[in-house]
């Protein structure tokens, strides 16, 4: 593929992007992304406020950088809009008007799980109710959507409810997710934790049976993240994000020097996807419609699976390396969800995703090990947040 051309050989014109929800981690990449390698044109849209903590749960502006005036590499490309799209501010549809696409990213999803369950209601208003005027909006318009849903809404895998000692729970063809075929399994509604998984998932049988079906023709893409991990993921409380949130990951701990906390032994396992890689695959399906429309792809690393302990112990030792430290002597201690989720969490203990769907339609595939990730991440967390860190351990220290 020659540059500037698609996946068929066809030149790409120069297109407008309405990104919703453009100043979180992912938004960011892609941001970046759009205006140091392409010709696009992006309407990023964020509740972001001008002293770097956002309105909503503290969020992090991460888009900063690419909004200075001093870029001018791509002056005009790049449009900021603060909106809030839950305030019935119809501001956002006209931006999706302007657009030839819309990427809809906005979710309450940060921190995982413990946000989950303390604010169910707002987490089904954000990741259902908020996305069904887009929806409508982009199909009544006729305008291209891009979807952020989550490798969640797979819930448990049947492999989960075997036995414990059953040797079939290892067997991969039962925790291998494929977005064609995998059932999706979530717990009881006790267990608010897969209230996430759900709302996601009505907004993707929304998107599937109400607008894209024979008479109503609207063009998407769904994207079913599995992990990304990169720089800006995360933030620490108190120093670049509300001191009462949660990040996602624990470098937090790994900088204080304090061992990681594992949830119910750390058992569960994951796959892990860096973040440039992820970027790419979204970068492909953004250029070359016709092979990502009516899709739902996985995007995230087979290789890359783990169990959290084995991510906790590597991330120990890869922090101890970036950092020029000692690493932690017992770099986890064991703690249980009701400790740290309280009543009603569940997770699923193990979940690959399947790529073959997105390698047949747009020849993608990631190429980023797990030591290179974390390396690359940590790196970045402990340039950005190492000094903060231990000046407030300072302040501790004194009172
Ligand atoms: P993020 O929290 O960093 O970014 C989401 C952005 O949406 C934030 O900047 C937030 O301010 C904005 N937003 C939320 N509500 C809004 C509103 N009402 N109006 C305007 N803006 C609003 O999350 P992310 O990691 O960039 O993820 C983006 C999407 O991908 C989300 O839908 C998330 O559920 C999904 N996802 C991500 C991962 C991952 O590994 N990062 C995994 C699964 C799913």
């Amino acid at each position: 593929m020659a540059k500037g051309e698609d996946l068929d050989g066809r030149p790409i014109k120069p297109i407008t992007i309405c990104m919703i929800g453009a100043g979180g981690f992912i938004g960011s990449h892609l941001c970046e992304k759009l205006m140091k390698e392409t010709p696009h044109t992006v309407l990023a849209l964020d509740v972001y406020d001008e002293d770097k903590i956002s309105a909503l749960d503290g969020y992090d502006d991460k888009i900063k950088h690419l909004l200075e005036p001093y870029t001018v590499e791509w002056k005009g490309r790049l449009q900021f809009h603060r909106i809030n799209i839950k305030d019935g501010d119809s501001r956002f549809e006209e931006l999706i008007k302007k657009a030839d696409l819309t990427i809809n990213l906005a979710a309450t999803c940060t921190p995982a799980p413990a946000e989950r369950n303390t604010r169910t209601r707002d987490t089904i208003y954000s990741n259902f109710m908020d996305a069904v005027p887009i929806v409508k909006c982009c199909s009544e318009n006729k305008k291209r959507l891009i979807h952020f849903s989550t490798s969640d809404v797979y819930g448990e895998t049947i492999g989960s409810y075997l036995p414990k000692d059953d040797p079939l729970r290892e067997d991969t063809s039962f925790s291998v997710l494929k977005e064609d075929m995998s059932p999706c399994i979530l717990g009881s509604i006790g267990n608010i934790r897969w209230a996430y998984a759900c709302a996601q998932q009505l907004t993707e049988r929304l998107i599937y049976a109400a607008f894209a079906g024979p008479e109503n023709s609207l063009e998407y893409t769904i994207v079913r993240p599995f992990n990304w991990i990169g720089p800006r993921m995360d933030f620490i409380p108190g120093i670049d994000g509300s001191s009462n949130g949660v990040p996602r990951v624990l470098a937090y701990h790994l900088i204080r020097e304090e061992p990681l906390k594992l949830v119910d032994g750390g058992e569960s396992r994951r796959t892990f996807i860096y973040i440039d890689d992820a970027i790419e695959a979204i970068l492909l399906m953004i250029e070359n419609p016709e092979r990502a429309n009516g899709h739902i792809f996985n995007v995230g690393n087979p290789n890359n699976e783990v169990t959290v302990r084995q991510l906790a112990e590597m991330m120990a030792e890869v922090y101890a390396k970036v950092s020029g430290g000692e690493a932690i002597e017992n770099p986890t201690v064991d703690v249980s969800s009701k400790e740290i989720y309280g009543k009603g969490y569940e997770d699923s203990h193990k979940g690959i995703p399947d790529t073959t769907i997105i390698n047949r339609q747009l020849g993608w595939n990631p190429t980023t090990s797990l030591w290179d990730l974390l390396e690359s991440t940590l790196t970045y967390q402990h340039r950005t947040y190492a000094e903060a860190v231990r000046n407030e351990q300072i302040e501790e220290n004194k009172q």
